[in-house]
């Protein structure tokens, strides 16, 4: 006997709801697999993709979140999803600012690709979000996948939920994802067939993987902090010593853990007290402490070398920070202790067990980063081309612009990256001149390390991928064409 219409609405109801509330990367390739077979949807068609599914599953949860969706979609720069049709778009990495970029990108109407060399998301961090990120995520359906997504005064999430919502939207907006991919490199378009071959490529591991035949017209680097896409020179800003630690406790969710405060950023100049007491009781010294409550109860602080030498927690003093805090000559046990210590100091030892969360690598969840020297590209984009194949190469996120973690500015900035290149995507793919499009794109991001949530524009129901919508007092044209000559057909060998 075939079934009831009904039967089949709440079948595709309760697929989509497994993909929904799947709590991993891999979990949620797998139910999005499921829910495409069922329902005969094939991915592979993004453009109508997000349509088709729209039409299967028709529970009134999901029509919530499609009536956020196509508000989104709405937006006149996308064209109804027609500005950017013959766009192919690669990005690399899925952190939060890759998918970000990617969701936008679908929403122009490219065909978006997103490759990631890990299949797990399991950073348990915590990233500050400004107010206009959570308007942005709300606006995207966050709290139907999360639904403690800010409550109340929250503006803080884990890095893994964040991923882990962002992985679903893209999949339901269209994007192509592969786990388990990692690129190595571009490969140029071949000699012996200018015009009919291959265009740009990519190649990834493992080799032979279907995505090394994708040739694209846009590459997106958002592989964190060690960008592998060549080209870009990077800046560097050399501050005095800055020396981060994170901790990550087991939150078990009792009234008492519940009761306890978080700490927003408790600079040392607005608080000298507690510093100092810190310093006199316990002998750590820090410049300054965050403690958001998450999954798990997350620290990160930044202290200075002497209190982690007189503590123990570094064992030699080295004038290179490289050296100074390379795994040989740091006490684990001691950093362990150094950052509970600290963490129970901060919460008034209101916290009752600081058990230590267990890490990707099955250890407790406490890390030592050295924040002396951060790294931003000097450029934003750049042109490649090769044999009449233009090539737009983009960066995002911290491949982009290095966050300072205790300040907690990455996924804000980096989602106003992500609008600027989907920004600048379109605009290539309505055929501006290039050097138009780097000159302007050059003139949005030296706007982006001065950034705080006070001096962007207030009116976040307004912002869409068009930079003036964000940026007040914007001069896009504030690096000119002939300035940006250098970084329009760059040699592929440099
Ligand atoms: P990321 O989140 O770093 O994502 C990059 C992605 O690219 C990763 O998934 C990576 O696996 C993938 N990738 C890398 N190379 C390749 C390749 N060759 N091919 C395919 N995929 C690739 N910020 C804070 O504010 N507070 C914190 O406590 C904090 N802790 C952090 C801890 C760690 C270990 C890291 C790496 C970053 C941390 N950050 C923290 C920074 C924060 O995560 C980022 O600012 C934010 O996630 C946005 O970054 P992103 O999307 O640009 O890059």
């Amino acid at each position: 006997m075939g079934e009831t219409e009904d039967e089949r609405t709440s079948q595709a109801g309760q697929l989509f709801e497994n993909f929904v509330q799947a709590s991993t990367c891999k979990g949620t390739m797998q139910a999005f697999c499921i829910l495409c077979r069922q329902l005969e949807l094939d991915p592979s068609n993004y453009t109508d993709f997000y349509h088709s599914l729209k039409s299967a599953v028709t529970s009134w949860k999901a029509k919530g979140l499609w009536s956020k969706l196509d508000k989104r979609a709405s937006h006149k720069e996308y064209m109804k999803g027609k500005a950017c049709t013959d766009t192919k778009c690669l990005v690399i990495g899925s952190g939060p600012c890759g998918l970000r970029t990617a969701i936008e990108l679908a929403f122009l109407g490219a065909k978006v690709v997103v490759i990631e060399k890990r299949d797990t998301f399991s950073r348990n961090n915590v990233l500050h979000l400004w107010p206009y990120t959570i308007h942005d995520l709300r606006g995207l359906g966050a709290k139907k996948f999360y639904g403690k997504f800010c409550a109340g005064s929250i503006d803080h999430i884990s890095i893994r939920q964040l991923q882990l919502m962002l992985l679903k939207i893209a999949l339901i907006v269209g994007v192509e994802v592969h786990v388990n991919v990692e690129f190595i490199k571009l490969l140029e378009p071949p000699e012996d067939q200018p015009n009919e071959g291959p265009g740009w490529r990519a190649e990834i591991r493992p080799a032979g993987h279907p995505i090394s035949d994708f040739d694209f017209d846009v590459v997106v680097g958002a592989d964190g902090r060690r960008s592998t896409l060549d080209g870009f020179r990077r800046k560097e800003f050399r501050g005095k010593l800055a020396i981060a630690i994170t901790a990550n406790f087991v939150n078990r969710n009792t009234t008492a853990e519940a009761k306890v405060e978080e700490i927003s950023g408790v600079a040392f100049i607005f608080n000298q007290k507690f510093f100092l007491d810190l310093k006199e009781e316990t002998g750590i010294d820090l410049e300054n402490i965050v403690y958001y409550k998450d999954n798990t109860h997350y620290f990160v602080m930044t202290a200075k070398k002497q209190s982690l030498l007189d503590k123990g927690v570094i064992i030699h003093d080295y004038i290179e920070t490289e050296r100074l805090l390379s795994s040989q000559n740091v006490d684990q046990e001691a950093l362990l202790s150094y950052a509970r210590e600290a963490a129970d100091f901060g919460t008034n030892y209101q916290l009752p067990s600081l058990d230590y969360a267990i890490n990707h690598y099955g250890q407790p969840d406490v890390a030592m980063f050295d924040f002396t020297c951060m790294y931003a590209s000097e450029n934003a984009a750049l042109v490649r081309e090769n044999f009449r194949h233009q090539l737009l190469v983009a960066l995002v996120g911290d491949s982009l612009l290095e966050p300072f973690w205790p300040m907690g500015t990455g996924c804000a900035r980096g989602f106003l990256a992500a609008f600027d290149t989907a920004w600048m995507v379109r605009g290539w793919a309505q055929g501006r001149a290039p050097l138009e499009i780097l000159a302007e794109r050059e003139s949005i991001y030296r706007l982006l390390p001065q950034t705080t949530p006070e001096n962007i524009n207030k009116n976040f129901d307004q912002y869409t991928i068009d930079p003036s919508t964000r940026y007040p007092n914007l001069n896009a044209n504030c690096v000119r064409p002939h300035q940006v000559s250098s970084i329009f057909n760059v040699c592929p060998h440099l």
